[in-house]
């Protein structure tokens, strides 16, 4: 499985790295395991060494010896991702852009922001909260902006205002060979040739490295509300959920939460919320906007079961209510000490989402694991946590196999294997399954063409490059 023989990194090899980042390389143990491991549930892999980058030169530099060695290269963020993304399993190194992490410039004339890719999201929007602005894209985690670039990323707001995908004008990356880049405009159109900046957005470290990114930005809303809703059944709250969107109703956020969530956040947080399936919102706006959106998302889930309609334009209240969405994750992971959390991610066509939800319900109940799903309904995206027991190996195997059963009655409904989360290690055979070996080898040529000698995160999004 290794590029090669090698199994460690040569002291020349070592040293010659060292001359380009100093001390910044690493090769203690407990740095490596940090880095050999994300958030999920697959067992660590570690680096031979982790680099620590200040600019873009020195990635490229870095790039360029590691091109010609052999050694391979795997970005690394905040080690947020669920799919095994950043596991060095052919070895390598990992190349840590957390101290690249300037926020370069603020342009609220134009509605942007230059950032290095190590800034994390929260520290973006406190700095941008200041000139009344916020970065839209909320994936839960308080991910690195690169690793959410390289990701794709998406989250509670991207029915309103996109994903990275959306979100990413303009870029500096490095490529394999550490040639430098810049694709994209600051400007809100671009129809100069192929989409490189689409390209490199959700390529999950394979096709370059990500050293500067210009972002969308937005005005703070008058006003934000909050409400939330109860259903007797799962079906009834992710049908109420399609619904709403598809009659066009201004949500910003719509998230769904099933009993088993609720109860882990009530347990985790001290809550009482009913423990029942519940569709939480939000709503920007004006202040008469966001009130006429509410009463008609009320009169909407009524007509689907809904009841004990709460809406409230209270600051704390609007808090509390969401605070149960954004802890849903580490409460499970608190409730369950020891155990790790297989989270899937898929989207369907909103048409087929209570129908898909309920499928998926239905293989998951007929296993042994306890398990939950949550999700960005509003598009169409949704979750099934399942716990695990990491001392166990062989109940990750079996969870593979209900997430392919899950994956592949996705696909049949004209879904995607994921909406957000991205490939990683673990879609690798459901993308082939889902796009067709015909698309997946344009991917490999694509690959082949931008990283000849397979240097960046090998292993990942598709198997090796012949
Ligand atoms: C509780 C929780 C909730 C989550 N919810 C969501 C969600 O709602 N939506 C969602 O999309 N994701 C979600 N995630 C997954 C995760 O937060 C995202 O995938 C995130 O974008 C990863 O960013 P990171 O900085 O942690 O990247 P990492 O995990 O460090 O890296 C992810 C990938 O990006 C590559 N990479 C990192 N930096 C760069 C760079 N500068 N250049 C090129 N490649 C790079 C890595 O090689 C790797 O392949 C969640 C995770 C958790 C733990």
């Amino acid at each position: 499985m290794r590029i090669g023989s090698r199994v460690n990194l040569a002291p020349a090899e070592i040293s010659a790295l060292s001359q380009i980042v100093g001390d910044r390389l690493s090769t203690n143990e407990s740095v490596l395991e940090q880095h050999g491991r994300d958030e999920s549930a697959y067992p660590p892999v570690k680096p031979w060494a982790v680099l620590y980058p200040l600019d873009t030169q020195e990635v490229s530099q870095i790039l360029a010896f590691c091109n010609s060695e052999r050694i391979p290269v795997i970005a690394f963020g905040a080690g947020s991702s669920l799919e095994g993304h950043v596991l060095p399993i052919h070895g390598g190194i990992s190349l840590d852009m957390t101290r690249m992490n300037k926020i370069l410039e603020v342009m609220p004339a134009d509605l942007m922001v230059r950032v290095e890719p190590g800034v994390h999201r929260m520290e973006l929007n406190v700095r941008l909260a200041h000139e009344g602005l916020f970065f839209s894209v909320d994936p839960g985690a308080d991910a690195t902006l690169g690793g959410m670039a390289a990701t794709g990323a998406a989250g509670t707001t991207t029915v309103r205002y996109g994903s990275m995908k959306d979100n990413v004008l303009a870029m500096t990356a490095v490529l394999a060979d550490g040639t430098v880049i810049n694709v994209g405009r600051g400007t809100r159109k671009l129809s100069a040739g192929y989409d490189l900046t689409r390209l490199i957005v959700g390529s999950e470290g394979t096709l370059a490295v990500i050293t500067e990114l210009t972002l969308k930005i937005y005005g703070i809303p008058e006003k934000m509300s909050a409400a939330a809703v109860r259903f007797a059944t799962l079906e009834q709250g992710v049908r109420a959920a399609a619904a709403i969107v598809q009659m066009g109703v201004n949500v910003a956020r719509c998230e769904y939460l099933d009993p088993l969530n609720i109860r882990n956040v009530n347990k985790n947080s001290g809550l009482t919320l009913p423990e029942l399936p519940t569709l939480f919102f939000e709503f920007h706006g004006s202040a008469a906007g966001v009130a006429e959106d509410a009463q008609t998302v009320g009169e909407i889930v009524e007509e689907f079961g809904g009841f004990d309609f709460e809406w409230t334009t209270d600051e704390s209240e609007r808090r509390r209510l969401w605070q149960a969405r954004h802890d849903s994750y580490w409460s499970a992971i608190r409730n369950n000490p020891g155990k790790r959390i297989v989270s899937t991610d898929m989207a369907v066509p909103l048409s087929v989402l209570g129908d898909a939800v309920a499928a998926c319900n239905e293989i998951l109940a007929a296993h042994r694991f306890p398990y939950g799903i949550l999700g960005h309904v509003a598009d169409g995206n949704f979750h099934c946590m399942v716990i695990t027991d990491p001392t166990q190996p062989d109940e990750l195997e079996e969870i593979r196999e209900i997430t392919s059963q899950m994956t592949s009655k996705i696909i049949s409904m004209k879904g995607t294997c994921t909406g957000e989360h991205g490939i990683g290690l673990a879609k690798i055979s459901a993308l082939v399954e889902e796009t067709g070996a015909a698309a997946v080898n344009v991917m490999r040529m694509i690959k082949k063409a931008l990283d000849p000698n397979n240097i960046l995160n090998p292993g990942k999004i598709m198997t090796e490059v012949e």
